[in-house]
């Protein structure tokens, strides 16, 4: 196995469960570095929703999943977790955590349950090469400057992002040069930059409950609702990481992020409430009226955008200009001039191409005894856990099937 992450670990594991002798190669000192961080170190584990809701949120890989997850689903893996003592739960929007919130409890369970299977996991061991028989097929791979022989490699060396986790994009290399077609390589859950200096002023600034749009010229192309973050670049967060999936590659028009900072009111009872809030703050200037239905960092933002003197007092608003900050608060826009690189990206969009890949066995149609498991693989989900099950998943499958052998 090429590879110690999340997809690797169970190749091994269910490899050596098969019977074979396996050997997990990982050129960090530690297994699963980046599983450790997922979550915020929470470790988002899977999702609770059914099959043709995980499905949906893969783009358009999806149904490539089918096999794999029939093979090894949410359901068998927090079975796995829960025999290696890591109970689990359930939060919001069917995500699911260990109960201790703690990522490594996830990382050290996994590895724990390949090495009682004969996984020997050899950590610092950096791959460098795969090796060709003379018939082209996988004879072995080359690491730690020495030839290890095997019948059957699974390829689990992750995308390119956060590559201080160990993801330089060595999988793909390998499997460019053996003839797989790699899908371009791009940011997928990734922040957004913003052309206005603004954002960048309010960096740190958090907002909850808030809703976003993604807009391209006048076409809206997704909306998110939750929490985000202002960052020196941009905007972060949790809706934006969703929303930034849906950022075309060459848009037909300008894009736009509409921030609506009061969700739960319409624009008739947001100006009621508006109303309420000028009469009990009339003798204050704007940049105090609004404490109660602003941040403060943000009061300043909203009134330039709605054309109102930050020292004119309440009082002395006028209709229109009263309907302008509604309008500004339903839709403080920013102009998205686009993504941070994909070494920030939570996952990389693209990668060996679905084409040339058995999905019954995560196998090579090109080099026998080569299979693919987790991120290498062209397949990006939406955050809630869909990333790490496709990864488990494929990962499973890809170790039964290389230890099956071919036929
Ligand atoms: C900050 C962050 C938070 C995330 N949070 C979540 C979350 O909560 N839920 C979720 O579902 N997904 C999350 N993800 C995505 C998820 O972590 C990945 O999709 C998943 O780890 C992919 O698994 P993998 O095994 O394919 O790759 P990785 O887990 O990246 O593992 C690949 C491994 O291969 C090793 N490797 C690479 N090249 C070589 C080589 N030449 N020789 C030996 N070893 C090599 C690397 O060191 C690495 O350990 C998050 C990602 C990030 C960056």
């Amino acid at each position: 196995m090429a590879g110690g992450g999340a997809a690797g670990v169970l190749a091994a594991g269910r490899a050596a469960q098969m019977g074979a002798r396996v050997w997990l190669m990982e050129k960090n000192r530690l297994l699963g570095c980046k599983l450790r961080i997922t979550g915020k170190g929470r470790c988002n584990v899977t999702n609770a929703g059914e099959l043709e809701q995980f499905i949906e949120n893969y783009s358009g890989a999806g149904r490539f999943l089918y096999s794999a997850f029939h093979r090894f689903f949410n359901l068998e893996l927090c079975r796995l977790l829960e025999s290696y003592s890591v109970p689990l739960k359930t939060e919001r929007g069917g995500r699911v955590f260990p109960a201790s919130d703690r990522a490594a409890d996830v990382a050290e369970a996994l590895e724990k349950y390949a090495v009682t299977q004969g996984v020997q996991v050899l950590t610092s061991t950096e791959v460098s090469a795969l090796s060709l028989s003379p018939e082209g097929g996988i004879n072995g791979v080359r690491a730690g400057g020495r030839f290890w022989p095997a019948d059957a490699v699974v390829l689990a060396t992750g995308g390119l992002s956060y590559p201080a986790t160990g993801c330089t994009g060595d999988g793909y290399r390998w499997a460019g040069t053996l003839g797989h077609h790699v899908t371009e390589l791009r940011p997928a859950l990734v922040p957004l930059e913003i052309r206005e200096p603004w954002p960048g002023a309010l960096s740190g600034l958090a907002l909850k409950n808030v809703e976003a749009g993604l807009w391209e010229g006048a076409r809206c192309l997704r909306r998110a609702f939750g929490e985000m973050l202002f960052a020196r670049f941009g905007v972060t967060g949790p809706i934006i990481l969703l929303l930034s999936r849906d950022v075309p590659e060459k848009p037909a028009g300008a894009l736009t992020l509409k921030l609506d900072l009061k969700p739960a009111l319409s624009e008739e009872v947001l100006d009621r409430r508006l109303l309420r809030d000028l009469l009990k703050f009339q003798r204050r200037q704007m940049k105090n009226a609004l404490r109660e239905l602003l941040p403060k960092a943000l009061i300043p933002v909203v009134l330039r955008h709605s054309g109102i003197p930050e020292d004119v007092f309440a009082d002395q608003l006028t209709k229109a200009q009263r309907q302008a900050l509604v309008h500004t608060l339903k839709g403080l826009p920013m102009t998205v001039s686009g993504t941070r690189p994909v070494a920030e990206a939570v996952v990389t969009r693209g990668g060996v191409s679905l084409k040339e890949v058995n999905p019954r066995t995560m196998a090579s149609r090109i080099t026998p005894g080569l299979y693919f498991a987790g991120e290498v693989l062209d397949i990006d989900g939406r955050t809630g856990g869909y990333n790490l099950q496709a990864a488990f998943s494929t990962g499973w499958l890809a170790g039964e099937s290389a230890a099956r052998g071919p036929g």
